[in-house]
């Protein structure tokens, strides 16, 4: 992988932050945008501008055209079978709130079980539990490991008769650490259970094939792979997308409706997506699929865990560096800092690394429930892709090295 070839694609690299070159680590947050996806939503705005399927003019057509083909473009990306699996959403968290939403309404019972785990997003947890007040559904937790990972053992003693659906990611945006999806999903069909698997943090950075992995909903969001913000894709089994009814009503989901009350609505996955989409949207997250896929998922992979394993080394030396998941195959790296016996607040330690031109998280990483596992309520979280150096992750090594609570102190006063 030519990385600085790489680079070059990626514009906003150019700029600086506090005075530095930018070494933007946040990944996890939100991907960069390389140009050719610039172009493919600019291209949209400039050239196409109408809406899509409802235009009988040329304009119209094209428009169609592009973002249907941003469709079939996402249905490979994921190796989703059939077309109707793939319907627009604004991002994961619309799409696993419309998953909860339809299943606990149209297929759960009083008393059903979805079982899931302490160190899912709020996007992946809240939907069920919400849902789940309403119809009367639990909620009950796989155990995690010491490190913050589901095993198939564990997960097969949390299973029982009443468990319905496990709703879990396929990697942690804290820790990184990967679900054994394909085994689960097994487990899962043996007995009837439904496997809805949050793809927010795997798909941007690995090859995810939805019939292998044999998953029945899976949701991904745009942003997190170089494509725009205010897109995703909620994919779901055919039989599942033709049967369920959709969670929101307007134009373009409906063939024909009355004043009788009669409704028919269109086939999956149209129906999934009433009104206007962001077609530029589809467009652009179209672009970023195919500029991953012509460097290889599983290359951009590989990059990652080895500059995760590079930065471990550079720091492997360091007594006061706390890290939560050294053994994640992905790029996270997850911390925080020890300075006189004291724990480095964790947004402190963000606003140091700001300083010197490090961009990453700090905080709970909307996972509320992982402290319980982890012990301790805040941590940094860097997190590689593609266009990353081993010269940036030199600087983030470098900076842990010498940031003390005094340097934190400092910056704000
Ligand atoms: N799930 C996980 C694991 C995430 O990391 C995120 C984004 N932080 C989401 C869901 C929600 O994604 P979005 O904000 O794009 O809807």
């Amino acid at each position: 992988m030519d990385v600085q070839a790489i680079r070059n694609d990626f514009p906003i690299l150019q700029r600086k932050m506090s005075g530095r070159p930018l070494a933007y680590l946040d990944n996890g947050a939100t991907a960069l945008k390389p140009q050719c996806v610039i172009d493919a939503v600019t291209k949209y705005y400039t050239y196409l501008g109408a809406n899509a399927h409802r235009g009988d003019y040329e304009m119209s057509a094209q428009v169609d055209a592009a973002f249907e083909g941003a469709r079939k473009t996402a249905q490979k990306f994921i190796n989703a079978k059939y077309t109707e699996e793939v319907a627009f959403t604004s991002g994961s968290t619309q799409a696993l709130n419309e998953v909860a939403l339809m299943v606990t309404e149209q297929m759960l019972h009083e008393g059903d079980v979805i079982l899931t785990d302490e160190s899912e997003h709020a996007s992946s947890y809240l939907p069920w539990l919400q849902a789940g007040k309403k119809a009367g559904t639990k909620i009950e937790f796989i155990p995690l490991d010491e490190e913050g990972k589901i095993t198939i053992s564990n997960f097969k003693k949390a299973l029982h008769d009443k468990v319905k659906v496990v709703a879990v990611a396929q990697v942690s945006n804290v820790l990184g650490q990967m679900a054994p999806i394909k085994e689960m999903a097994e487990l899962c069909h043996e007995r009837g259970i439904l496997l809805v698997v949050d793809g927010a943090q795997s798909a941007p950075h690995m090859k995810v094939d939805v019939q292998d992995l044999d998953v029945d909903f899976f949701a991904l969001s745009a942003h997190k792979l170089c494509g725009p913000t205010g897109i995703g894709i909620l994919y779901g089994k055919k039989k599942y997308m033709d049967a369920l009814e959709p969670v929101f009503y307007g134009g373009e989901s409906n063939a024909r409706f009355d004043r009788s009350g009669s409704l028919i609505l269109k086939d999956a996955p149209l129906k999934f997506e009433s009104g206007t989409q962001p077609i530029e949207g589809a467009i652009g997250m179209a672009a970023a699929m195919k500029y991953l896929e012509s460097i290889g998922m599983d290359e951009i992979h590989a990059h990652e865990v080895e500059l995760k394993h590079y930065f471990l080394d550079q720091v492997s030396d360091m007594d006061n560096l706390i890290l939560y998941n050294k053994n994640a195959e992905s790029g996270i790296c997850t911390f925080n800092v020890m300075d006189q016996g004291k724990q480095i607040p964790s947004q402190d330690l963000a606003s140091y690394l700001n300083t010197q031109g490090i961009a990453v998280r700090s905080g709970t990483h909307c996972a509320k429930m992982l402290p319980d596992v982890l012990h301790t309520f805040a941590t940094v979280r860097a997190s590689f892709y593609l266009y990353n150096t081993k010269e940036e992750a030199d600087r983030l090594a470098e900076a842990l090295r010498t940031v003390t609570l005094e340097k934190c102190i400092d910056i704000f006063f």
